[in-house]
């Protein structure tokens, strides 16, 4: 039977992949998927269980609740100097959902998508869905560090959209602040589209500024995208959003209208909770920086080489200074080292960047230390 050309196409993610197989190891340590072993707070969890057992949990409005979408505004402005308000807000299925609605809307076929590299896996494979073409853009000649002129270069006709990912998955690296200013300018006048995925806003070490600041500046073009899987740890409530001007919200509502009718009532009412009562998430972000530190430090002692992550909880690290891993390509050495020393990680080619592999830190220190020291068995034995 017939099946859509733009799905045939479309490859199941590595990550998963590697994540299932190493299912079969009791011993596994996994550093593959970007979800922390850190608990979702009582306080939500408590509003889930109240909720589930004394509000009325039936289809909530198309677009949201009302009281998340005006939260959602509210903290984005507080928090990251936005100019929002309830009109500009879509609840969505996860962030994976507001990427997928938000292409949907504004793609054509033959339009290009402008990605820089090294990218998150979900921006392929939607950019393929809707009929257009992912370009990505290689960034590891500028030490993964975009700029407005690298941008200016990679923009043709066709370019419909840049998605850009700051703090980034998998490299940690955010955009620095003078650029982010050339790149408003750059973009104010033109008719292309900016998603800033923003998952990792509130995952920051280093001061962070998110593109909100610029919401008027770039009020026809700007979409931010978010969502409370990594802030708050909630990845299975499946919550995220879309800020944008109100003509788009309206065309992009629709779309997630015959998509998912609305997301879960009792997961945005646990979100309302998240904001209302655990929106400083100091105390996880510490974890997370003091984990990545340590992670970082030693992997650079037994050869690989990071750029130290400025937010997120990934470390990005290259292996071509391992004179017996450089001439393997990162694709097969994650499968060795997963058959070899049951560890999971995420190869650079699922991110479009060769040579380099992606650990999740997401666990405690003793699981990385371990992870360290069977890592450089590992490669002495090769
Ligand atoms: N965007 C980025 C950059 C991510 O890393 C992820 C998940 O890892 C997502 C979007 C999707 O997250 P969710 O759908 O759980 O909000």
């Amino acid at each position: 039977m017939f099946i859509n050309e733009n799905v045939k196409e479309i490859k199941i993610s590595d990550i998963r992949i590697i994540a299932e197989k190493l299912q079969k190891y009791s011993n596994s340590i996994n550093l593959t998927i970007g979800e922390p072993d850190l608990e979702v707070a009582q306080e939500i969890k408590e509003a889930a269980a109240y909720h589930a057992l004394n509000s009325k949990i039936k289809y909530s409005p198309v677009g949201g609740l009302p009281e998340l979408r005006e939260k959602v505004a509210k903290y984005y402005n507080e928090n990251f100097g936005g100019n929002y308000n309830i009109n500009n807000v879509i609840i969505t299925v996860g962030s994976t959902e507001a990427l997928s609605s938000t292409m949907q809307t504004i793609l054509a076929k033959g339009d290009e998508v402008l990605i820089p590299t090294p990218a998150y896996v979900g921006y392929e494979p939607l950019s393929n869905f809707y009929g257009a073409v992912p370009r990505f853009i290689d960034m590891r000649e500028n030490n993964f560090s975009l700029t407005a002129e690298i941008l200016e270069k990679n923009i043709t006709e066709k370019t419909k959209l840049i998605i850009l990912t700051y703090p980034n998955n998998p490299s940690g690296m955010i955009l620095d602040e003078e650029e982010m200013g050339k790149i408003v300018k750059l973009l104010k006048d033109r008719e292309i589209y900016l998603i800033s995925d923003e998952i990792y806003a509130s995952i920051t070490f280093d001061k962070y500024t998110s593109f909100a600041k610029y919401s008027e500046e770039l009020k026809k073009q700007l979409i931010i995208i978010n969502g409370f899987s990594k802030s708050h740890c909630m990845t299975g409530y499946r919550v995220g959003y879309i800020l944008t001007n109100e003509e788009l919200q309206a065309q992009i509502k629709k779309v997630s209208q015959y998509k998912i009718t609305s997301t879960s009532t009792l997961s945005q009412l646990a979100a309302i909770t998240a904001l209302d009562k655990c929106s400083d998430v100091s105390v996880a972000k510490e974890i997370y920086k003091k984990r990545v530190e340590f992670f970082v430090n030693e992997i650079e002692k037994i050869g690989f080489k990071c750029l130290k992550p400025k937010g997120a909880f990934y470390v990005f690290a290259s292996y071509e200074n391992i004179e017996k891993l450089k001439n393997i390509n990162s694709l097969e050495l994650a499968f060795d080292i997963l058959e070899k020393i049951h560890l999971g990680l995420v190869p650079g080619s699922a991110f479009k960047v060769e040579g380099y592999v992606r650990f999740s830190i997401v666990h405690d220190i003793p699981v990385l230390k371990e992870a360290i020291e069977r890592l450089e068995k590992y490669i002495l034995e090769k």
